[in-house]
C-alpha cells in the first residue's frame, strides 16, 4: 500500500504541498542514490556502486547510463581489475567539466554570489555591500553579477541553475523568503524574480538548511544521520536534518533560535558584570542568543570595550593576528554558542552539531571552549570532542550555501527538468 494513502494520515492542507515532493523523491531515489554514491567514491566501478546503493547491478547499469547521457557523470581514464581478460571494469565518476550551477547568499549588509562545481569546489565567488534594501532591486543587481563571474570564471562549462540562500524563514516549495526581520522583507517571491532575471531554473532555501545539505553531501559525513547546524553570523539560525531529510517545519520556521534565552543576566555568567552586560534584543528582551552573539553585537561590544573596529571583518582579523582583547570577545562568544549548542543537543539528539561560527572554525581556543561549555551543560552530549564539529566550509560558508541550494537539488533529482541538459527517456 502506498504509505500516503495509509489510513489515518494526516492531511493538514499546510501539509499537502510535500505530496508531490515525496512522490518525486520515490521515483527519482535510484538515480539520485547512484549520483550520490558516484559523488561520495568516483572513480568508482559500477559493481561496488550496487554493492553501495543496494541496487542490482542491472538498474545501476541503467542509471548510469543516465547520468552519462546527461553528461553528470564520465568514464574515467582510469581502470581496474586484470587487462587483457575480457571487458575491464571502467569506474565512473562525477564530471566536472561540462557544468557548473551558481550560488548567491544575502547576508545583512553585503550578497555573495559563487560558481561551484559539480563537487561543491567553488570555483568563483564575489560579494559586495548592499546598495538597496528594496528585495526587487537587490535581487535583480545580484542577477546582473552573474554573466560578469561566469564569463570570467567559468571556463566553457555551462551553468546549469541558481541557488539562493538567506537567514531566517525561507519557504522552498513556494520559492519564497517568508520572513527576514533584519533586512525587514516579508513574502518576497524570490525564485520568480531570479528566474525572470537570469533566465535559470532558481531554487531558494535557507542557509542553514542549505549548509546542513552541503555537509551531508561533500562535507562531515555523520551528519547523513542525523544533524543540528547553529549558524552564528549577522543572523543566527538553525537547521535539523534526520535521515538525510530536512525537517522545514509548515511555517519554514524550524530553526528560529535568534530569541532563545541565555540567561546572560545572572552574576558570573559571561555576559554578566564589567563586560557590559547583557545586550538588549530587537524583540524588546535582553539576553538571546541572536542579540548576544550576532556580528553586530561583537562589533558593538568591542567598541564598548574601546577596541574600535569599522566591521566585524576587521574584528575577525584581530583575533586572528592573536589580539588578546578580540580573541577574549571570540572566547566569550563560543562560550555562549556552548550554551545554545547544549540546549539543541538535548532538545534533538543529532549525531553531529555542526556550527558555523568563524571564531570556532579558526581559533582553536574558540572551538575549546565551545566544547567545554556543551559538557558542562548538556545532559545528553557525553563526547562534545565527536559530536560538535566546526563546519568543514570555514572561508567559504556564504559561497557554499548559495551553491549547495542549487547542487542539492540536482544531487535529489539528477534527471528532473534542468533546461541545459540532454532530456532523457
Ligand atoms: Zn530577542
Amino acid at each position: 500500500m502506498n504509505s500516503l494513502s495509509a489510513p489515518g494520515r494526516r492531511t493538514d492542507p499546510l501539509r499537502r504541498s510535500d505530496l508531490p515532493v515525496a512522490a518525486t523523491a520515490r521515483r527519482l531515489a535510484g538515480t539520485g542514490s547512484v549520483f550520490g554514491a558516484i559523488l561520495d567514491h568516483g572513480p568508482v566501478a559500477r559493481s561496488t556502486v550496487a554493492r553501495l546503493t543496494g541496487l542490482s547491478p542491472a538498474s545501476v547499469t541503467g542509471h548510469v547510463g543516465q547520468l552519462l547521457a546527461r553528461g553528470l557523470v564520465r568514464e574515467s581514464a582510469e581502470t581496474s581489475g586484470p587487462r587483457g581478460l575480457g571487458r575491464p571494469h571502467i569506474p565512473v565518476e562525477v564530471d566536472t567539466g561540462r557544468y557548473l550551477v551558481a550560488g548567491a547568499h544575502i547576508a545583512v549588509a553585503h550578497s555573495t554570489v559563487s560558481l561551484m562545481d559539480l563537487r561543491g569546489r567553488i570555483v568563483a565567488e564575489d560579494r559586495q555591500p548592499h546598495r538597496t534594501k528594496d528585495p526587487h532591486r537587490m535581487l535583480v543587481e545580484l542577477a546582473s553579477r552573474l554573466p560578469r563571474l561566469t564569463a570570467a570564471h567559468a571556463g566553457g562549462r555551462t551553468v546549469l541553475a541558481l541557488g539562493l540562500a538567506t537567514g531566517h524563514r525561507v519557504d522552498p516549495v513556494a520559492g519564497m523568503i517568508v520572513e527576514h526581520p533584519q533586512l525587514g522583507w516579508r513574502d518576497v517571491p524570490a525564485r520568480d524574480i531570479l528566474a525572470a532575471a537570469t533566465g535559470l531554473p532558481v531554487h531558494v532555501d535557507s542557509h542553514s538548511r542549505a549548509l546542513a545539505r552541503a555537509e551531508q553531501l561533500f562535507g562531515e559525513e555523520s551528519t547523513r544521520t542525523s544533524t543540528v547546524l547553529l549558524f552564528v553570523g549577522a543572523v543566527v539560525d538553525a537547521a535539523f536534518a534526520t535521515e538525510g531529510a530536512m525537517h522545514r517545519g509548515p511555517r519554514s520556521g524550524a530553526g528560529s533560535v535568534a530569541h532563545l534565552p541565555l540567561g546572560t543576566g545572572g552574576t558570573g555568567s559571561p555576559g554578566a558584570g564589567g563586560d557590559g552586560g547583557a545586550e538588549p534584543c530587537s524583540c524588546g528582551r535582553t539576553g538571546c542568543l541572536q542579540s548576544e552573539v550576532s556580528e553586530r553585537a561583537m562589533v558593538r561590544r568591542a567598541a564598548a570595550q574601546g577596541l574600535v573596529v569599522g566591521s566585524f571583518r576587521e574584528l575577525l582579523d584581530r583575533a586572528l593576528a592573536a589580539d588578546p582583547r578580540a580573541v577574549a570577545l571570540f572566547r566569550r562568544r563560543a562560550r555562549l554558542v556552548g550554551r545554545a549548542a547544549a540546549l539543541l543537543l538535548d532538545m534533538f539528539d543529532p549525531e553531529v552539531l555542526v556550527v558555523v561560527e568563524p571564531g570556532s572554525g579558526r581559533i582553536p581556543a574558540c572551538l575549546a571552549d565551545l566544547r567545554a561549555e556543551v559538557a558542562e551543560r548538556s545532559w545528553v552530549c557525553e563526547d562534545p570532542e565527536r559530536a560538535v564539529v566546526p563546519t568543514s566550509f570555514t572561508g567559504s560558508v556564504l559561497a557554499t550555501a548559495g551553491g549547495a541550494v542549487a547542487l542539492g537539488a540536482l544531487y535529489t533529482d539528477p534527471l528532473g527538468p534542468w533546461p541545459a541538459l540532454p532530456a532523457v527517456s
